[in-house]
């Protein structure tokens, strides 16, 4: 065929095509223009399979009768004039694209009031007929509503997943609107059922309640408003007891827009880095406000994608800030019921008595609201245990110990490796750590892949205490181990190393060093099974608790269990 310049029906269909890829698109489309009206009250329709009708009714700003024929034109927008209003957005909006792409795939009806104007005018649009614009009733604000969606194009009516699918994407994208707009009353409407409703009071904890459950919203961490270079981070993050099987229950808001961003995702999981099991996950909510002269959100029609002008800067913030809030909690709690908001002061008479308890704790409950504030469950100073009493050894592989607030179960293996790892990790930083010299240097000679790995990290090993050359080929000369590792043969010291490393998924992301150390602490770690004198299992529990971050071993797995005096008294029936 010559070349010949699309119909104007088909090039708006073929646009159309990147602007609503789905039902659950329109919805944000619609939310977003209701939104950017400044609607204080915000209502989402749903009704048959969806795509058959979904409308979307807000108490906004209107449309000017003048102006409804223009609103669903292609690249008409009351948001943006010149070039330089595209490096300075701050509408969601801003392409002039929805509306005219739903209306090039839709039956498609508008009905808008100005607040000024006495009535109402509404618009009516099918593909391939005139529009239709005729004086109507309705209070001020807009209200748009779109039928048979795809009814023109069934390629693509083809390829939406299942009604069950389609639902809970709208279910998910209203919640996030809900939560990213507080001040803003939302309400879901599906086949008749409200499904979704905020209070639109401006409470951001109150909103997560209407999304998560309210007592799934009581045990998030909000995170202390943080600042650096014209960038704000605010938000919510769940709690080290709360944790899902992917990354999905991130979500991300820059400058009130809700975008997907696979960097910003990850700087929120690796602040959890070490905290969490391997495998999951955290919930997030996180808000970032910044200039919008910093933000290019021009990068696909569906403007969920944004390029950051600092990205590593942002990044860091975030993960710093989260990261910084998780260690403000407490250790792993078997009761997963945080909600009730406990605070206590605890002096200790120093040194330890034999037995006794040696802090006097004061359980505070404090008054707070229904909703209570998290940052109240401060129990201890940052990262810390709170001094345990031991009480002594179970199974040859758990320590028993009192706290202030009930029993706490210590893994002796994670613990030890927690401990291990952060002494070795202290000693590399001060420039050495303790190696011990074989009698005699070692030839010890390695399968192929993991000579490769030692080969690239030679220096690495180095700092961590291990003394060897390589011998040509796959082997190596090993002169000192760590002295952590004195009590092994010198090839199995290497070989507990540089095993399955690749297939280690350690949180402890690039950080080669300290993934390596911790597979050295990791064998040289008491075992389960072992018993333990007295003396040692004292000296484990003083040095966990000097310990930086002694809630988990380096590999992510708890150390501790904690049955609150609370859970005590629930299971033995005290109280109800
Ligand atoms: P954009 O939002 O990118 O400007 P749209 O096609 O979504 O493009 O909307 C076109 C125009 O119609 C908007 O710029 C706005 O002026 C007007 N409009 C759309 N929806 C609403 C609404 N709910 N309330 C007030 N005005 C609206
Ligand atoms: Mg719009």
């Amino acid at each position: 065929m010559p070349i010949a310049l699309l119909s104007e029906d088909v090039s708006s269909l073929i646009a159309a095509g990147e602007v609503v890829e789905r039902p659950v698109s329109v919805v944000k489309e619609l939310i977003e223009n209701s939104l950017d009206a400044a609607a204080h009250h915000i209502e989402v329709k749903i009704e048959g399979a969806p795509g058959t009708s979904i409308e979307v009714a807000d108490d906004g700003t209107g449309i000017p009768a003048a102006e409804i024929a223009l609103a669903a034109t292609r690249h008409a927008t009351s948001k943006v004039r010149t070039a330089e209003d595209l490096g300075d957005i701050h509408t969601l909006g801003f392409r002039g694209e929805a509306l005219a792409s739903m209306a090039a795939v839709s039956r498609m009806e508008l009905v808008s009031r100005e607040g000024l104007e006495p009535i109402a005018t509404r618009l009516v649009m099918e593909p391939g007929s005139a529009p239709v614009i005729r004086p109507a009733g309705a209070p001020p604000g807009t209200a748009v509503r779109v039928r048979d969606l795809f009814f023109n194009v069934p390629a693509r009516r083809k390829f939406l997943r299942s009604d069950e699918t389609e639902r809970r994407r709208i279910q998910t994208l209203v919640a996030r609107y809900a939560l990213a707009y507080p001040d803003v009353r939302f309400r879901l409407i599906l086949e008749g059922k409200t499904v979704l409703e905020t209070t639109g009071r401006g409470d951001r904890r109150e909103a997560l309640g209407a999304v998560v459950g309210t007592d799934l919203a009581r045990q998030f961490l909000p995170l202390p408003e943080t600042e650096s270079g014209g960038i704000t981070v605010e938000g919510f993050v769940s709690p080290l007891s709360v944790h899902r099987s992917n990354r999905r229950e991130i979500t991300l808001f820059v400058n009130g827009r809700w975008i997907q961003d696979a960097g910003l995702t990850t700087a929120v999981t690796q602040a959890y880095r070490s905290l969490l099991m391997v495998g999951r996950f955290p919930m997030a909510v996180i808000h970032l406000h910044v200039p919008p002269d910093h933000v290019d959100v021009n990068v696909h029609p569906a403007k969920t994608e944004i390029r950051l002008r600092d990205p590593e800067k942002v990044f860091a913030l975030v993960q710093r800030v989260v990261r910084a809030t998780l260690l403000r909690q407490g250790p792993h709690d078997v009761d997963l019921d945080l909600a009730r908001p406990r605070t206590w002061t605890e002096t200790r008479s120093d040194p330890l008595p034999g037995g006794g308890s040696t802090w006097e704790a004061r359980a505070a409950a404090s008054a707070v609201g229904p909703i209570a504030d998290p940052t109240q469950h401060v129990l201890i100073p940052p990262g810390e245990i709170p001094l345990l009493r031991l009480v002594g050894q179970v199974g040859s592989a758990y320590l028993v110990a009192e706290g202030p607030d009930g029993l706490y179960l210590i893994d002796q293996h994670a613990a030890h490796e927690r401990v291990l790892f952060e002494g070795m990790m202290e000693s590399v930083r001060a420039g050495g750590v303790a190696s011990q010299a074989l009698l005699e240097a070692a030839h010890v000679e390695l399968a192929a892949p993991h000579a490769s790995l030692l080969n690239s990290q030679l220096g690495t090993l180095g700092a961590l205490g291990f003394d060897l050359e390589s011998f040509g080929g796959t082997t190596f000369l090993v002169r000192a181990v760590p002295a952590l590792l004195g009590g092994l043969d010198p090839a199995a010291a290497l070989r507990s190393v540089v095993e399955d490393f690749e297939e280690d998924e350690t949180p402890l992301g690039a950080e080669v060093e300290a993934r390596l150390a911790a597979r050295v602490c990791k064998r040289a770690a008491v075992k389960a099974g072992q018993v333990l004198s007295l003396a040692e299992q004292a000296e484990l529990l003083r040095t966990l608790e000097a310990c930086a971050s002694p809630r988990t071993c380096p590999h992510g797995r708890p150390t501790m269990i904690h049955l609150s005096v609370e859970t005590l008294e629930r299971q033995f029936g005290r109280r109800g």
